[in-house]
């Protein structure tokens, strides 16, 4: 664990998550809301996702940041990466009621800063002393800030996104979108709808309760989709999480196309023929290092989580090097030409776009991407450093990378060893080309381990 996540006490790496009613309180959301904002003044934009509790949460949050002289302007339900589209264009700061992929249970607030990233962890840290020590700048009665409401904002990012492919209008592809009855509800199947497709949904109606699917788009929730690529012969299906920063694809066979390949295809688009850099945390399938071999791009390194890799691109892109792709192994992709965030939408689109344009199946396309075999796993343990350190010292022959954990490199395999941020377990991440090197190479490490 870095010093950073250390001192974060209440925020994760994405936000504040917790149960409602328990942790989750209206007192918790309206001291974010003071202590958002004391830091930032002007016009904040708000929204939510589809939780029940949603509504609850976000009038607290508004209420706090009203009391600190900010104007709120209330987006209503909407994907996270809209309101972070929407507050880079035209506000100072917004923040978004969400527990992302989270079981209905939960809820949350991301803290989106002026430029549409989430707020890095000095900031929040910042935030969480004021919230902690209740220093709030409340103002006085002429001062309190003003409400209004602009739900109708959500179709500015849905053009952003069709605006981007001019040429795609036409496309005839047949679709299925599952988008958990979360607020991608509202979105994708406008979006690839406007792009020329027919689009066929299911849990397409918004619903906090989540009838349908929990709104982690696992493997086994989305057989549903499945059926339904197979029964209308979509090209693809499509899923989202929670909030729609992430999404997910089932091939036109209904077979759910793993993350990391899903990263590789996106990476192939987004790099061909163009010469720049690739950003991802070191938990990032090898097939990150094959595509940059093919399309002679670079790629660049981070700790695990995306407001890593966001900060990173930009800090890149400011620095003068053309950054095409970034994102994670777990289908939240960020295209920087749109913006420096995960998103679920423009994931969509870009999917529609790459058949379009290589005129294959996204099955022959997964099947031509080079043979890669991952184990995942947890190792449960009180005392983390002790584990880190023992590994570092038995592979100290290997190329190792400590940007997160412990990176073991070799020629054609890789292992990452890095504790859990907030559990009291590691996790282990093997791969190989094929399922027996990445065997060898876990059961190497778990002897250490076990010794
Ligand atoms: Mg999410």
């Amino acid at each position: 664990m870095t010093e950073p996540e250390k001192q974060k006490k209440l925020f994760g790496t994405n936000g504040v998550r917790a149960v409602v009613g328990k942790e989750m309180t209206p007192e918790l959301v309206m001291g974010i809301g003071m202590a958002l904002g004391s830091m930032r003044k002007g016009k904040i934009a708000v929204g939510m996702d589809t939780r029940t509790s949603g509504p609850a949460l976000c009038s607290a949050l508004k209420a706090g940041l009203l009391a600190c002289g900010c104007d709120v302007v209330d987006m209503g339900v909407l994907p996270t990466p809209a309101l972070q589209y929407l507050v880079k264009n035209h506000f100072d700061a917004g923040a978004v009621i969400t527990a992302s992929h989270n079981p209905p249970e939960y809820n949350g607030v991301k803290v989106i800063e002026g430029d549409g990233t989430e707020m890095d962890d000095e900031q929040t840290i910042k935030l969480e002393e004021r919230l902690f020590s209740k220093d709030f700048n409340l103002v006085d009665w002429e001062n309190v800030g003003t409400e209004t409401s602009s739900p109708e904002m959500i179709g500015e990012y849905i053009h952003s996104i069709t605006s981007a492919f001019p040429d795609s209008t036409e496309t005839g592809f047949t679709v299925a979108v599952d988008p958990g009855s979360g607020p991608a509800c509202l979105t994708t199947p406008d979006i690839l709808t406007k792009l020329g497709c027919r689009v066929h949904t299911i849990n397409g109606q918004t619903d906090g309760r989540f009838p349908g699917r929990l709104p982690e788009p696992s493997p086994e929730g989305l057989k549903a989709l499945s059926e339904l690529v197979i029964s209308t012969g979509a090209a693809f299906g499509v899923a989202h999480d929670g909030d729609a920063d992430r999404a997910v694809f089932v091939d036109e066979n209904g077979d759910f196309l793993e993350e990391n390949e899903e990263f590789a295809l996106m990476q192939r688009f987004a790099c061909k023929g163009k010469r720049g850099t690739v950003v991802t945390p070191v938990s990032t399938s090898q097939l990150v290092e094959a595509i940059a071999a093919e399309t002679g791009t670079r790629v660049e390194y981070t700790r695990v989580g995306s407001i890593y890799v966001a900060r990173k691109m930009l800090e890149l892109s400011e620095n003068g090097e053309n950054v095409l792709f970034g994102g994670e192994g777990n289908g939240g992709l960020i295209f920087p030409a749109h913006q420096h965030c995960r998103d679920g939408g423009m994931t969509a689109a870009v999917m529609v776009h790459i058949l379009k344009n290589e005129k294959k199946t996204l099955s022959e396309l997964r099947k031509e991407l080079p043979s890669h075999h991952m184990i995942k796993d947890k190792i449960f343990t009180t005392d983390a450093p002790a584990l880190l350190e023992k590994v570092k010292t038995d592979f100290a022959s290997d190329r190792l990378d400590t940007t997160d954990g412990v990176r073991i490199n070799r020629e054609k395999s890789w292992a990452l060893f890095r504790p859990s941020g907030t559990e009291p377990f590691m996790r282990l991440y093997v791969e190989a080309e094929n399922i027996e090197g990445a065997k060898l190479l876990y059961n190497e490490i778990m002897n250490t381990i076990n010794n």
